[in-house]
């Protein structure tokens, strides 16, 4: 168990035991001899044109934890006994498609875990072929996201945990330096206040181009991105030219990307490309999360060997494979995985 995690179980209770017993008695492990990514994969060929969607639900939305006090409990009062998930699609379809890139990409598993620790990626992806669904996202949300990021109270003898929101602040944000890239920049003033600078940014959000129409409008905003680039200095007082560097990143090509689409409305979306180059690398188009506005709801699309599996953890029957590729008109990012250099 990720120590974060062990840390925050110590609100509950101060008895080590209790917090032990916890996730053993919430971690049904099955004797299943495939893992949940196998069971999906092999569902897509065995699949007939009646029969579109996965056998069972994986990751439904919403979530209960149920706390089994222990036997030395007796002596204590616990705070609260469940735990209620609610408005969990801002993590969902983003711990569905991280699944599916860990399980479909081998290495991947282990460049992730610099970042979020090896701890953590073990234990995810433990839960996710257990189909302990509940236990992941209290993982994620407890080792992964900071307090002021949901909202939280207890309601009588459960406590409440509600995941409303934006999606790139509950799931995105949270990668650590995975996505982190770094600029440089110089102003041609020798009598410039600040001169030198560098610029992080651990995300990558791209912005439509200014001039339509583009053949590639998504690799234009990529490279515009990661371009050099000259702009008037923007200090106090200064009327010198600032001077960009090409944006690299800062620990090497990620395995993979996940671009913020937020800005990007339906009609500059009729193409999406299935490559990407990206810093110099070559990327290749994983899966999308999707934003319906009326519903404040998201939903994912995924691929496994070229067949596109859409997935909604509202539905009852949550991972559906689609005929074709999906339309990819309400994005809200968009995941691409780096290709290998064979
Ligand atoms: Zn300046």
């Amino acid at each position: 168990m990720p120590r974060a995690m062990q840390g925050r179980w110590s609100v509950l209770n101060d008895s080590e035991d209790i917090r032990r017993s916890e996730w053993n008695t919430n971690s049904p492990r099955s004797e299943r001899s495939k893992t949940l990514f196998e069971e999906i994969r092999a569902s897509i060929y065995n699949n007939d044109k009646e029969e579109s969607s996965f056998w069972r639900p994986v990751l439904p939305w919403g979530g209960v934890f149920t706390i089994k006090a222990g036997r030395k409990a007796v002596s204590c009062i616990p705070l609260y006994v469940k735990i209620n998930l609610k408005n969990t699609c801002t993590i969902d379809g983003f711990l569905m498609i991280l699944y599916v890139i860990l399980r479909d990409n081998q290495g991947f598993s282990r460049e992730l875990a610099v970042f979020l620790g090896k701890q953590f990626v073990e234990y995810f992806l433990y839960l996710m072929d257990s189909c302990d669904y509940t236990t992941v996202k209290m993982l994620w949300i407890w080792d992964r996201m900071s307090k002021r990021q949901y909202r939280s109270e207890i309601n009588q003898a459960a406590l409440e945990i509600d995941l409303f929101g934006n999606e790139h602040e509950n799931f995105t944000k949270n990668l650590e330096n995975l996505m982190c890239t770094m600029q440089e920049c110089l102003c041609s003033n020798w009598s410039c206040p600040a001169r030198f600078q560098e610029f992080l940014k651990t995300t990558i959000s791209i912005s439509p181009p200014h001039t339509l129409p583009h053949r590639d409008p998504i690799q234009s905003a990529v490279d515009e991105f990661f371009c050099p680039k000259l702009v008037l200095c923007s200090e106090l007082g200064c009327d010198g030219l600032r001077e960009f560097s090409q944006r690299i990143f800062c620990h090497g090509p990620p395995p993979f990307v996940i671009l913020n689409m937020q800005q990007w409305k339906s009609e500059e979306l009729s193409y999406v490309p299935y490559h990407l180059a990206l810093c110099q690398h070559r990327y290749l188009l994983e899966g999308a999360t999707l934003f319906n506005k009326e519903e404040h709801h998201y939903s994912a699309a995924f691929q496994i060997d070229g067949c596109w599996i859409h997935y909604d953890g509202l539905r009852s029957d949550n991972l559906v494979l689609l005929q074709k590729p999906p339309e990819l008109l309400l994005l809200s990012s968009l995941v691409y995985i780096r290709a290998s250099d064979k």
